[in-house]
C-alpha cells in the first residue's frame, strides 16, 4: 500500500463504526487532482488493477461523505472510513475482479480492526441519496455480503412481514426518506441494480435520484420487506 498524504482532514469526534464505499470516474492522478480542486479526501483509493493507496490515516476524519444520514446519525464523516474505487464507467459496468478482491481484503482488515458490523458497510448513495449515485448499480453487494462484508436478503422472508409502508421500511433499514423517490432509487441501486437503467455520467452526478427504474412495484416491495427484516 502506497501512502500519498492529503491535507483535507481533521480530528475525529467519535469512534469508527462505518465504512463508506465510493467511486470516481478518474484514475489515480485524476482523483488526486479532483481532491485538490474540491478540497476533499478519502482514506483509501483502489485503482482498477487492485492497487491500494492511502491518503488519510484511519484515526483522522477524512472529508468524503459530505451531507449524509444513516439510521439517525448525520455527518457520517465523523465515524466512517471512506474508500474510493476508480471506475471509468462510474459503476455502470462490472468492477474488475482484481479491484474487488483488494477491496475485500481491505474491508476484512478494517472490519476486524475496528469491530465494524457488516450492516455498517454502506454505499455513498445509501447515505446521501439525493446527491450521490456511487459506487453505482454494477457494484456487486451480493458478492460482498456472501463474504460477510455487507447485508443481503432472502426473498422468502418477505412473506413473514406485515408492514407494507415503503417509507417506514426504508427508514427501518436506515435511509433518510425526506425525499422518498431518492431513497427508493438508492435502495434499488444497492439491492436490485439490474433494474436500474443506464444513465449518463452527467445525470448520475447531478440527478442521482432520477435514474429510471424498470421495476415491478410488487417485486420491489417484496425485496424491500425481505431486506428490512433480513434477520428473520
Ligand atoms: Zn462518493
Amino acid at each position: 500500500m502506497k501512502t500519498i498524504p492529503l491535507p483535507y482532514f481533521n480530528e475525529r469526534p467519535c469512534q469508527i463504526d462505518t465504512i463508506v464505499i465510493h467511486c470516481l470516474a478518474h484514475d489515480l492522478i485524476g482523483a488526486i487532482n479532483s481532491f485538490h480542486e474540491h478540497q476533499v479526501s478519502s482514506h483509501y483509493l483502489i485503482d482498477e488493477n487492485g492497487k491500494i493507496y492511502r491518503f488519510v490515516e484511519d484515526d483522522k476524519r477524512a472529508w468524503h461523505a459530505g451531507v449524509s444520514f444513516w439510521k439517525g446519525c448525520s455527518n457520517l464523516n465523523d465515524c466512517s472510513i471512506g474508500i474510493e474505487l476508480c471506475s471509468k464507467s462510474f459503476g455502470q459496468s462490472l468492477y474488475p475482479l482484481k479491484q474487488i478482491k483488494s477491496l475485500m481484503r481491505l474491508l476484512k482488515k478494517l472490519k476486524y480492526r475496528y469491530h465494524i458490523k457488516k450492516e455498517r458497510i454502506l454505499a455513498h448513495s445509501d447515505i446521501a441519496p439525493m446527491r450521490k449515485a456511487d459506487p453505482g448499480k454494477a457494484f456487486d453487494w451480493k458478492y460482498l455480503a456472501r463474504h460477510n462484508l455487507g447485508v443481503w436478503y432472502q426473498i422468502k422472508n418477505a412473506g413473514f412481514v406485515c408492514e407494507n409502508d415503503e417509507q417506514s421500511l426504508l427508514a427501518k433499514i436506515g435511509y433518510d426518506t425526506t425525499d422518498f423517490k431518492a431513497a427508493k432509487c438508492a435502495f434499488v441501486r444497492h439491492y436490485m441494480g439490474e433494474f436500474v437503467a443506464n444513465d449518463t455520467l452527467e445525470r448520475l452526478l447531478k440527478q442521482p435520484f432520477d435514474t429510471p427504474l424498470h421495476i415491478d412495484q410488487l417485486y420491489f416491495l417484496s425485496v424491500l420487506k425481505a431486506r428490512a427484516y433480513c434477520e428473520k
